[in-house]
């Protein structure tokens, strides 16, 4: 299904788009519970109001609040190495952990199996994956691996020279230990010389307590009571102002909405925008979301578009959850519209759409830059994650395809929504 050409020029001369995506790159990095984040969330939802014409629903999240009182990583030598504590990270104990370092390179499940004798006690060290690629072994799995074999403490190194990598621990309460993201000449100073191991110091004293977020919720009715979902993650992480993840997908994600307004009553089904909050901390917020639809509500949702680092790589792909039908309605409504959209179909749990995704609703990412190592996504989770990075013409782009898709979608029938639900 073509857009229609008054939509396409309406997005094409969207001026709002770029002023967004800067509005909300201004509130920084966003992390959940910083005064960043709590700006961001009245600005989407000032924005999004505008957008629309109708004030947003607004669903508390009740998360475990968890911040950090004081972070260091030393050296033998006692020389202090930049670091960036893993979110919700267990604290080390009065003093901090001394202890020798492991490095098991990468930090695959063999890695740790050929160095299980060595662990316990001591430190943990592997390297962080691209996160947008097929075979990406998450940080939160290494931690967990890390935590089993008893080590005490985890230190994780980014791709980007001279920086510190962010990103969330995914520790489950009440076990864990200290995790520390570092840049990767620390990782080569914590090598071993000659067989013998090198030994640091982590300091990491945290807070933790109850905690209330935000989602912000639009219901833009169609002719029926069945939705489409489109979504974004306001949430980031301090390291950067999160410009690729994901000021792009909550612009982008503002501009649909304003291109669709006018439209969405005509439409068989309704459009629901949901800005999720606490997605960071293992997808807090969307968990939240779909513990609280009942069945009937989950089978009224013919379809989640969830937009999370749209920007930063011309190539789009649809992560589709492994709902097979999605990829071939996703690819003929990209092709209509003259963009090439790739499909991969396992399910991958890192952003929003999974939550959705286990709950049998039809749900997929779209994302940029999907399996390449050389696209400006490497720098998401690190300091680089900065505007520059994202360029009017691909984030227009992303916008123009997930306008074309919830619309597509919208107006489907029946009988192709509900074979969407379908798994492999
Ligand atoms: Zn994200």
């Amino acid at each position: 299904m073509r857009l229609e050409p008054t939509l396409a020029s309406r997005i094409d001369s969207d001026p709002l788009l770029m002023s967004d995506f800067a509005a909300i790159c201004d509130c920084g990095g966003r992390l959940a519970g910083s005064d960043g984040e709590r700006r961001a969330v009245e600005l989407v939802a000032r924005l999004g109001e505008k957008a629309s014409g109708i004030a947003p629903r607004r669903e508390p999240v009740r998360y475990q609040g968890w911040s950090v009182l004081h972070a260091a990583l030393r050296l033998a030598d006692g020389t202090a190495c930049d670091c960036y504590p893993l979110l919700f990270s267990a604290p080390a104990p009065a003093g901090g952990v001394s202890a020798e370092v492991v490095d098991l390179g990468r930090g695959a499940p063999e890695d740790f199996d050929r160095h299980k004798a060595e662990l316990p006690g001591r430190i943990a060290l592997v390297r962080h994956e691209l996160m947008f690629a097929a075979g990406t072994i998450h940080r939160s799995r290494k931690y967990r691996m890390a935590v089993e074999a008893g080590a005490a403490g985890f230190l994780i190194a980014g791709p980007l020279a001279g920086a510190v990598v962010a990103g969330s621990s995914g520790r489950a309460e009440p076990d864990g230990i200290p995790a520390l993201g570092i840049a990767p000449e620390t990782a080569a100073r914590l090598a071993s010389v000659q067989g013998k191991r090198a030994t640091a110091r982590i300091e990491l004293d945290t807070a933790e307590a109850p905690a209330v977020a935000e989602n912000l919720v639009f219901d833009l009715p169609g002719k029926t009571d069945e939705w489409v979902v489109l979504s974004a993650h306001i949430d980031g992480h301090e390291v950067s102002e999160s410009a690729m993840d994901n000021a792009s997908g909550v612009a982008a994600v503002l501009a649909a909405m304003r291109t669709l307004a006018p439209e969405i009553c005509h439409f068989r089904r309704g459009l629901r925008v949901i800005f999720f909050n606490v997605e960071e901390w293992a997808l807090t917020g969307s968990a939240h979301y779909v513990a609280g639809l009942s069945a009937a509500e989950r089978e009224r949702i013919s379809l989640v578009v969830n937009l999370d680092s749209v920007a930063g790589s011309p190539h789009l792909t649809a992560l589709t959850s492994g709902f097979a039908a999605l990829g071939p309605f996703l690819q003929g409504v990209a092709e209509d519209n003259g963009s090439s959209l790739a499909i991969h179909l396992p399910l991958m749990q890192n952003s929003d759409h999974a939550n959705f995704a286990c709950a049998g609703i039809p749900a997929f990412r779209l994302v940029a830059g999907f399996d390449d190592g050389q696209a400006d996504l490497r720098h998401v989770l690190t300091p680089a994650d900065t505007r520059d990075k994202v360029k009017a013409d691909e984030l227009r782009q992303a916008t123009r395809l997930a306008v074309a898709i919830a619309e597509a979608a919208a107006n489907v029938t029946q009988a192709e929504a509900l074979s969407w639900r379908n798994r492999v």
